[in-house]
């Protein structure tokens, strides 16, 4: 292990902190990763929508990317983080400590959070067992796989409308399952226009075969209704502790209600300084290229915030 501190320690290896760390190991920076090895995708076998590699698995897209940054001689290592902390460094310059739930210890002069977030879904039994797979959030990442098919979308709060509107585009077969949602009038008009079946009966659990493929939705008067895949809103629930806790200002972010989420600039900087954040952490529409894409521009910010701070040590010497 390198001399502390480190310039950069990034906290999550996924496609957002990887990509920041390939920048910043490039532009000759010592950089720890820090991953607990649980992407947000890691469910799922295979990634679309992704240039060059679409249809790869997400896992080896993660461990290229793993290799990439050791060759230039960054470190990379599963662990989990437990605590972040703001150094007093006297010269009034940034600098952090991590502490891993191991209790060891690590400091740097900057910190990227790129965490991800998690999707937490309904008690719907047969749900949980059909997650990236049989049941998915994304009609980019999925709709092409069941182009044609009999998709069924669960209603789960306003954003559903939209979704259902949008595998319409994928299939003429969509069941739209209220299950007691409210559904405006001009919104459910435009809905059984486009050819969408409604169905209000409430839904009692999510089917699979015996090889655990999806095979449907049964309603709570026992009616099946034979599903190829289901689309459903996940809660979306931003893993920001870290941030929070070091004080980071929620209020300009992109989730929903946004307020809730913590607020970054475009190259995502937080309010706090030397600290930054990229990916789903931040921003639940980041898909995997549009993570990497924050990544990379965190990364390359992160650079001329260490020559900024470079500048102004060598002025004063
Ligand atoms: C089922 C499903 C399928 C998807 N399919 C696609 C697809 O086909 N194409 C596409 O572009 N997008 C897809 N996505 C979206 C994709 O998962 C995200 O865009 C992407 O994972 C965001 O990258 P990230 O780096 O922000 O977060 P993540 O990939 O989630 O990485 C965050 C990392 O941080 C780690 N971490 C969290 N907390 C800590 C901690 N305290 N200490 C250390 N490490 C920590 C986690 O273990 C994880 O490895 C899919 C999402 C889902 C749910």
């Amino acid at each position: 292990m390198q001399q502390e501190p480190w310039d950069v320690i990034i906290v999550g290896g996924g496609s957002a902190g990887l990509s920041a760390a390939l920048m910043l190991v490039r532009a000759r920076r010592r950089v720890l990763v820090l991953d607990g090895g649980a992407p947000r995708n890691g469910v799922a076998a295979h990634m679309h929508g992704v240039l060059g590699r679409d249809g790869w698995s997400p896992l080896e897209l993660l461990e290229r990317g793993r290799e990439e940054i050791a060759r230039y001689g960054g470190v990379v290592r599963t662990s989990e983080v437990a605590a972040a902390g703001i150094v007093d460094a006297n010269s009034g310059e940034p600098g952090f400590t991590v502490t891993l739930g191991t209790g060891e210890e690590h400091s740097a002069r900057r910190l990227l959070v790129a965490t991800g977030l998690r999707d937490e879904l309904s008690a719907l039994p047969g749900l949980r067992e059909q997650w990236g797979r049989g049941a998915v959030v994304c009609p980019y990442c999925d709709g092409w796989e069941v182009r044609d098919r009999r998709i069924g979308v669960l209603a789960t709060g306003p954003r559903s409308v939209h979704q259902v509107q949008l595998l319409r585009q994928w299939s003429p077969t969509v069941t739209f399952f209220l299950g007691g949602t409210d559904v405006a009038a001009d919104d459910l008009a435009g809905i059984l226009a486009r050819g969408i079946e409604v169905e209000r009966r409430a839904v009692d659990r999510v089917l699979a075969d015996h090889a655990g493929t999806l095979r449907g939705i049964r309603l709570v008067d026992g009616a099946e209704v034979a599903l190829d895949s289901i689309f459903l809103g996940p809660t979306f629930v931003p893993n920001d502790g870290l941030l929070v806790g070091l004080g980071a200002a929620t209020g300009e972010g992109f989730g929903p209600g946004g307020g809730e989420w913590v607020g970054v600039d475009p190259m995502g900087r937080t309010s706090v300084a030397g600290l930054w954040a990229a990916g789903n952490v931040v921003n639940p529409g980041a898909s995997v290229p549009g993570a990497a894409g924050a990544g990379n521009l965190a990364g390359a910010a992160i650079n001329a915030d260490l020559i900024e701070e470079e500048i102004r040590t060598a002025l004063a010497t």
